[in-house]
């Protein structure tokens, strides 16, 4: 077989830290939603999000990131862009419409990474549903993090919550494991078989983020090579917190 590598297992005191980390998310993500109104662009949004890296003395994991190096500290997604979006003071958000805010905090050197999706004033009803049924299966995820369970475990409850609300899940992006590096292996699918996969132990820490959709779960990278959007134009949520394993059961640490 391929080898499914084992998260790694983080002490109580590299748990803390990442906690602090895990707060300074948090923070962004509350100032940023105070935000998110029609007539705002998601230039304005990332500037908030810097504002609150600075004020924590914490740094970015999105900005620099990757190739070509991710021009922001926050990836902002609207409508059927699923993940990755470019912020830009040209992107204005319009009522009606929805997005998702992605972003991360390193704090001493140690990671945390969080996304949410959030409406534009006023959504139809479906598409309210859309963001709802997202965060659940995120919270089914979560709750499938028990010691000795096994990594299908979280892609099974994430992808059971979806198909039973007749929502798709993305194909081709996962979570992953998180440390002193956003991305560590292994990646968490989304979908999974229960009781397959490497074995969850208390210590080990995950960035969970299911994106659905109520159409294709087939996406295409824009010519920006960042912005990742659904192939037929539906529209997509994305919800993720960074989560510890704890002998009490799942800890969330991107929580305020
Ligand atoms: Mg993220
Ligand atoms: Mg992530």
């Amino acid at each position: 077989m391929l080898f499914a590598r084992t998260p790694a297992v983080r002490s109580s005191d590299q748990i803390a830290a990442m906690r602090r980390a895990g707060r300074v998310v948090a923070e962004m993500h509350a100032e940023i939603r105070k935000a998110i109104a029609p007539g705002v662009t998601t230039g304005a949004l990332d500037r908030i999000g810097r504002e609150v890296l600075r004020a924590n003395g914490a740094t970015s994991n999105f900005l620099g990131y990757g190739h070509p190096p991710f021009p922001a500290v926050i990836c902002a997604s609207p409508n059927d862009m699923v993940v990755h979006g470019v912020p830009s003071d040209e992107v204005v958000l319009v009522d009606g419409d929805i997005v998702s805010i992605d972003c991360g905090a390193i704090v001493d050197g140690w990671h945390g990474d969080a996304a949410f999706t959030a409406p534009v004033g006023q959504v139809p009803a479906e598409i309210q549903r859309l963001i709802d049924v997202t965060e659940a299966s995120l919270a089914a995820g979560i709750a499938a993090m028990v010691d000795g369970n096994r990594i299908g475990d979280i892609g099974a409850a994430i992808e059971r919550v979806a198909l039973a609300a007749g929502l798709g899940v993305v194909e081709g992006y996962t979570g992953h494991a998180i440390g002193q590096a956003m991305h560590e292996a292994p990646n968490i699918p989304n979908q999974g078989t229960p009781g397959t996969g490497a074995k969850l132990r208390v210590g080990n820490v995950l960035a969970i983020e299911p994106m659905l959709v109520a159409g294709s779960t087939e996406t295409v990278v824009l010519d920006d090579d960042w912005s990742v959007v659904t192939d037929d134009g539906r529209w997509a949520a994305h919800a993720e917190h960074t989560i510890a394993i704890t002998p009490e059961g799942p800890e969330i640490l991107t929580l305020l």
